[in-house]
């Protein structure tokens, strides 16, 4: 027979369902035990019984002994007779032999046969009983020709040996009554097995409903659905193990719930953060990159699971990730940009996380600091310079003739004035870019102020035999402005085109109503500004000719500062110009 491998047997176990694999084992175990007790039995009964067996022919020798010894010491005849009869009372086979093994009586012999049989001195059963109280032997008998069991004792006068009682029973007679035993085993097995089989299913299906329970509820627990309960029943162990289950689901579902809560609220975080934030793997591969870095690096997920080195292309942040740290990088692409990037480990190694700061406009405006600063000096330094060096000169040499004096004082007035020129200028400009200067805000009628402003100026343009023209129409509506401020836009531009306007020349203060705004021009007929000058003329200190626009007491930064106060006013500011033809400033103001 074939037997099944220990492992092929358990991965067919594995096949059935929990409570049929319980079945089947306690099935198997109750046949094992069945077997262990056939077996068992079948070992040591046919022993037993041929020893109960002895036991019962030695008794029934012992019992007969007595009979025979008065008719063995008178060699009666009757001898046979009750062999006979004793026989047929016990269903043994009885012989009686003198003490030579002459066989005197004989149950299985007819009585004419008697002479015949041979002397029973040599056989085994009959020299033991000389020796023991009981002689035994197992063989086939000559005699009757078939397996039989003897059991002889002698039987003695005293000291004297007068003969042999021998009784036997046939062997078919012990294995008859052992095949008996065994089908009677084999038969009560059968029916304790069918019996059992419905108990032990009932068995199988108490122990193993709980386990199939819990077994269903780990398995939606693995799924992410917490809401299965392990059934409480089966006894303190499995009672306890499933209550067990049931908090440790419900910990677990609050866990997840808070868990979830809090990568919502990190998520929102993230996207809500204005700086760049990337989180690297230990494989230096991207895992995490928030909306801002999107927005920045124009990424798209498509970068997440990509190396550092493949969407940034950047050394430095490669070198930041190693040892990480904060520092200025500067990206060109997708537009060149400098950022303040801070990178820090997160724990058990598990990556790197960084942000990313933006600081272009920092930098621009630091930048644009260190310009200004640098300009400023330049442009005090200039008329300080001067003034010194006629001072110097006043003081050093000899007094000059009173006309050089008037001359050299003059000189130093001139820059005098352009020295309060500039700081009035830069004062105004501080003033508007710290916000100090709050609008004072009221209802202006344009064309009022522009008359009024044309009659300060008068006297300039006569200077200049300039004439100014005013073109405001009597029914522009009136604008929202602060009077003082838009005093100081007017006069910068009126006194840019007085200035730069040649002898002679036109200025035409003009305004017209759009949509829902004024647009105020100030045109001349001047030298007109070049194309690539146009663009960069309100940045402060930006002068087409510097040595002219000095030499005109000009600062550089009356564009500017018209363009601050316009930009205040809630308006737009441009010009046009083409060199030879004049010039433009147009520059708007909300209706009131
Ligand atoms: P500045 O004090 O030098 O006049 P502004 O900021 O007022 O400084 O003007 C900047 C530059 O723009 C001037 O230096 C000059 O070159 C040019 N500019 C301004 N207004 C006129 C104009 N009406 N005609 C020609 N050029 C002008």
């Amino acid at each position: 027979m074939n037997m099944v491998p220990p492992l092929q047997c358990s991965r067919m176990m594995a096949q059935f369902s929990l409570p049929w694999r319980w079945f089947l084992g306690l099935v198997l175990l109750l046949a094992i035990l069945l077997a262990a007790v056939n077996l068992t039995l079948r070992l040591t009964l046919p022993d037993y019984l041929r020893q109960r067996m002895d036991d019962h022919l030695r008794r029934h020798a012992q019992l007969a002994e007595p009979s025979f010894r008065s008719l063995l010491a008178t060699a009666d005849p009757r001898i046979n007779d009750l062999a006979h009869d004793l026989a047929a009372r016990t269903g043994l086979r009885v012989t009686v032999m003198d003490a030579h093994g002459i066989v005197l009586g004989e149950s299985g012999t007819p009585p004419a046969l008697l002479p015949q049989i041979e002397s029973h001195w040599t056989r085994p059963e009959i020299q033991q009983a000389l020796q023991a109280p009981t002689g035994y032997d197992l063989r086939v008998s000559a005699t009757v020709n078939q397996p039989l069991r003897y059991a002889a004792v002698a039987v003695r006068e005293g000291d004297q040996l007068l003969g042999f009682v021998r009784v036997a029973v046939s062997l078919r007679e012990i294995d008859d009554t052992v095949a008996h035993v065994g089908r009677t085993i084999s038969g009560a097995s059968a029916l304790v097995g069918l019996l059992a089989l419905p108990v032990l299913y009932i068995v199988a299906r108490r122990v193993t409903g709980p386990l199939a329970g819990m077994q269903q509820m780990a398995v939606a627990m693995t799924a992410g659905d917490f809401s299965h309960r392990a059934p409480v029943i089966g006894g303190p162990e499995l009672e306890r193990l499933g209550e067990a289950l049931n908090m440790m689901s419900t910990q677990l579902a609050g866990r997840l719930r808070e868990l979830a809560a809090e990568k919502t609220e990190l998520a929102s975080v993230l996207t809500g953060m204005t700086e760049g934030v990337l989180v690297v793997g230990s494989d230096n591969r991207l895992r995490l990159i928030n909306r801002a870095l999107r927005e920045q690096f124009q990424l798209s997920d498509e970068a997440l699971g990509k190396t550092v080195r493949e969407v940034f292309r950047h050394v430095a942040l490669e070198e930041l990730l190693a040892q990480p740290g904060m520092r200025e990088l500067t990206f060109l692409t997708p537009s060149e940009r400098t950022f303040a990037v801070n990178a820090a480990q997160l724990p058990d190694g598990a990556g790197t996380v960084v942000v990313f700061h933006d600081i272009t406009r920092l930098k621009q405006l630091e930048n644009l600091r260190k310009e200004f600063v640098a300009n400023v000096s330049h442009e005090l330094r200039t008329p300080l310079s001067i003034i010194k060096g006629y001072v110097e000169t006043l003081l050093d040499s000899a007094p000059p003739d009173p006309a050089t004096a008037q001359q050299f004082l003059r000189t130093i007035q001139k820059h005098a004035q352009q020295l309060e020129n500039l700081i009035e200028d830069l004062l105004s400009i501080s003033a508007l870019e710290s916000q100090r200067a709050k609008l004072d805000y009221t209802r202006l009628a344009l064309a009022e102020l522009a008359s009024t402003l044309v009659e300060e100026l008068s006297g300039r343009a006569r200077e200049k035999s300039i004439t100014v023209h005013l073109a405001i129409p009597p029914d522009l509506p009136d604008v929202r402005a602060d009077r003082e401020r838009l005093r100081q836009v007017f006069i910068n531009l009126l006194d840019n085109a007085l200035k730069y306007t040649q002898r002679g020349g036109t200025v035409t203060l003009s305004a017209r109503a759009l949509d829902d705004e004024v647009e105020c021009c100030v045109a001349d007929n001047g030298p007109g500004i070049a194309a690539e000058h146009l663009p960069r003329i309100f940045e402060r200190f930006y002068r087409v000719d510097k040595a002219r626009s000095r030499e005109l007491g000009g600062t550089g930064l009356g564009l500017s500062i018209v363009k601050h106060l316009v930009q205040a006013h809630g308006g737009r500011v441009w010009a046009e110009s083409e060199v030879g033809h004049g010039s433009r400033f147009f520059f708007t103001l909300p209706i009131a």
